[in-house]
């Protein structure tokens, strides 16, 4: 029996892969999963057999990895962050049933939420929730009541996908709905390339967000009512200095 291992890079540069990822990607017979983060890892397992897909097709491409595996091939399944947000963790589990001759490893990696976090300082240093902005496979109704609820509980917010190739609005659309709730001045920050070339921060407010530009390659930072500026940085207190 093969073990397909579903292994979450982190936000690009190797120099964020855990150490257990390290260890499954060079147990790995094979390397599978979207070009780009094929590539990012490419140089340090250079002898390795690789399968590569485009954007999408995920379903396929989980199919073909869980095939490896019960032909006894152990592979890894590669994913930015972490495997089992927004990525390949959640199909390959619920496709496992169909091969009961492969076993399924998941190694966490770090986060776009956690990694950017860390740039701007300590956006999410208390309670904050985890919202996509991409309504490819989740209604735009779902996405809106969800920022609704979120600005009703006063969380800090990271969304992911705040823009695709075919849509360069989301950003946009989510700041009206949290402006509903929130204060335009509320403290925000848009990261970009984490860990990778052209790697870029930024901090603003929520109504300067509304017309910002964002990319598929940002993750974006909403701070709750007590999220602070300081000098570069944003706070979210946690109440220890009172
Ligand atoms: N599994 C990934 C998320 C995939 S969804 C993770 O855990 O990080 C894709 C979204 O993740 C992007 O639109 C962006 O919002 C965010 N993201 C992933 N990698 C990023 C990076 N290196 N820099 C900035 N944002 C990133």
């Amino acid at each position: 029996m093969g073990t397909l291992y579903v292994v979450g890079l982190g936000p690009g540069d190797p120099s964020y892969l855990t150490g257990a990822a390290k260890t499954a990607l060079s147990r790995a017979e094979v390397l599978c999963g979207y070009t780009l983060y094929v590539e990012l890892i490419r140089p340090l397992f250079p002898d390795k057999e690789i399968y590569t897909t485009a954007m999408t097709g995920e379903i396929e491409r989980c199919r073909h990895a869980l095939d490896l595996a019960q032909s006894g091939r152990d592979t890894a399944m590669v994913c930015s962050g972490d495997a089992g947000v927004y990525g390949m963790a959640a199909p390959v589990v619920e496709l496992l049933p169909d091969y009961p001759g492969a076993a399924v490893e998941i190694v966490p990696g770090v986060t776009a939420a956690l990694s950017g976090a860390a740039l701007l300082g300590a956006p999410l240093g208390h309670d904050f929730c985890v919202i996509s902005l991409s309504d490819r496979l989740t209604d735009w109704s779902v996405i809106e009541r969800r920022l609704e609820c979120a600005a009703a509980g006063d969380f800090a917010i990271c969304l992911y996908n705040p823009a695709s190739n075919h849509r360069r609005d989301y950003l946009r659309c989510a700041c009206e709905i949290l402006l509903r709730e929130k204060s335009p001045d509320t403290v925000c920050g848009m990261v970009r390339s984490i860990g990778r070339a052209g790697e870029s921060v930024r901090v603003l407010t929520l109504s300067e967000m509304r017309d910002a530009d964002a990319d598929m390659f940002t993750t974006v930072f909403v701070g709750s009512s007590q999220t602070r500026r300081i000098g570069k940085h944003i706070v979210t207190p946690r109440g220890y200095r009172s």
